[in-house]
């Protein structure tokens, strides 16, 4: 099992101009942060309130019990494992569940608990006895409506008289068909065929408007027109809920065009540093250099799991077939994979069933991988211009105040070209990278 073609792998470093991946789109991202978390991102920010009416006082709770849920419905979210609110729902629950409906902007990043907040409120607000739909969440895709299906089914387990229904790609009803089932979780398309087109259900008599990710449906070319269209039919009393992973202005305008006289609630992210992050660079004259590093620092990986980034898809995958050759269990996440194939490798990845995640540029923006402790550059990210790609490295190596334990981060240095980039690195971040010594990547443990 030789070198790849050297197109794009080693040497003079032209080739490498751009990785050949294709970025992932907003939605497939949200879908794979969501396979890879295993719970709650922490975050110490203080949440920010702004609303219209400040006479109407806003208060919080600590716990679940606090807020007068229906006993199955409670005992549902204890089955989840949730034992006490997380930082936005502490704030958006009181709200979402409050006797007199408020509606409501809610933004934070991903991982923070808005689906368990928004699914608890669409739950508690269903009167089962009523045989029509009360509830209504739009999702940016399919597969995004079904995560926050299967999150509503996990939390009524105990609610077994509630009913709900996909509209979604593969639901087809025949004409004339009138909806019985209390939640409706689908994507804008299919909802104005179901609500506007063929009214399989009165959009007047839904009480609970969700719309769920809104900075990805922005995103999708017609979902902010088909969410009006919705919008226009739903009863001035319906309350609204508004959640957004981000806050730029466009989806804030979006926001404002669905929800009136709202809440808005914000818990901004906490930002990423390379504090107690131990960083290394490792000295490499060519690719197979490159191969043994890492194969040393696999047999160094024994708490914890690996993540190695490489700039491009034949890197990546020439190195986890190399890798797999010689025994080593990696796992490959590139951009040839379908979405289901790329679940897959995550969940098993989360699950701990291979101990390094092989990955291109697919991987280093936007999704956290809390398991990981090592972190490695076979690639140093670059821009466009060839030059280090500071953004991109923060994202890769770089935690927030969630992890307690230290990271490692080891970046593979093949000649003059990469030694200045790692300067460039080093001088942006105001932190020295230590040299290791190839065959002693066991000293960093
Ligand atoms: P978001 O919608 O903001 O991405 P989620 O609601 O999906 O966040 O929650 C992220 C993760 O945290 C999920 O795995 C979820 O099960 C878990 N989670 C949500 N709320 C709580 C809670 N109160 N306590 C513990 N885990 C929670």
């Amino acid at each position: 099992n030789g070198s790849p073609n050297t197109e794009g792998v080693s040497g003079d470093g032209l080739e490498n101009k751009s990785t050949d991946e294709a970025p992932i789109s907003p939605a497939e991202r949200s879908l794979l942060q969501k396979i890879i978390r295993r719970g709650l991102v922490e975050n110490k920010n203080d949440i920010e309130v702004q609303r219209k009416d400040p006479s109407s006082p806003l208060f919080s709770v600590k716990s679940f019990e606090a807020l007068n849920l229906h006993p199955q419905l409670l005992k549902g979210v204890y089955a989840m494992g949730f034992n006490a609110p997380s930082k936005i729902q502490e704030t958006a629950l009181p709200t979402l569940l409050a006797d007199r409906p408020q509606n409501m902007i809610a933004q934070s990043q991903s991982g923070t608990g808005k689906t368990a907040a928004f699914v608890l409120a669409m739950l508690s607000r269903v009167d089962p006895k009523k045989e029509y739909p009360q509830v209504l969440c739009l999702s940016p895709t399919y597969e995004l409506a079904i995560q926050t299906g299967e999150v509503a089914a996990k939390m009524a387990q105990f609610c077994t008289e509630i009913k709900i229904r996909f509209a979604v790609r593969g639901e087809e009803i025949p004409r004339g068909t009138k909806l019985k089932e209390h939640i409706i979780i689908g994507t804008p398309g299919k909802v104005v065929d179901w609500g506007v087109k063929y009214r399989f259900f009165d959009l007047g008599k839904i009480s609970v408007f969700v719309l769920d990710e809104a900075d990805v449906m922005i995103a999708t070319q017609g979902h902010q027109d088909q969410s009006f269209r919705i919008h226009k039919l739903l009863s001035p009393n319906c309350q609204m809920m508004f959640f957004s992973a981000t806050y730029e202005q466009d989806v804030m305008e979006f926001a404002e065009g669905i929800v009136s006289n709202p809440v808005v609630i914000r818990l901004k992210r906490e930002e990423e540093s390379l504090h107690n992050i131990k960083q290394y660079y490792v000295m490499c004259r060519n690719l197979e250099d490159k191969y043994t590093a890492i194969a040393n620092i696999y047999g160094v990986v024994t708490i914890g799991q690996a993540m190695i980034f490489c700039h491009t898809r034949k890197t990546a995958s020439w190195l986890t077939e190399k890798m797999s050759h010689d025994g080593h269990a990696v796992a490959l996440l590139s951009g040839d994979l379908t979405v289901e194939q790329r679940i897959a490798v995550l969940d098993r990845f989360r699950d701990g069933k291979e101990k390094v995640l092989i990955t291109t540029n697919v991987l280093a923006r936007g999704i956290d991988v809390e398991q990981v402790t090592i972190v490695v550059n076979f690639d140093l990210p670059v821009d466009l211009r060839r030059n280090a790609d500071c953004d991109t490295y923060l994202h890769r190596i770089g935690r927030t105040g969630r992890f307690g334990k230290a990271g490692i981060a080891i970046n593979l240095v093949d000649g003059p070209e990469t030694m200045a980039l790692l300067k460039q690195i080093e001088d942006h971040f105001g932190k020295k990278i230590n040299q290791l010594d190839a065959e002693d990547v066991d000293e960093i443990e």
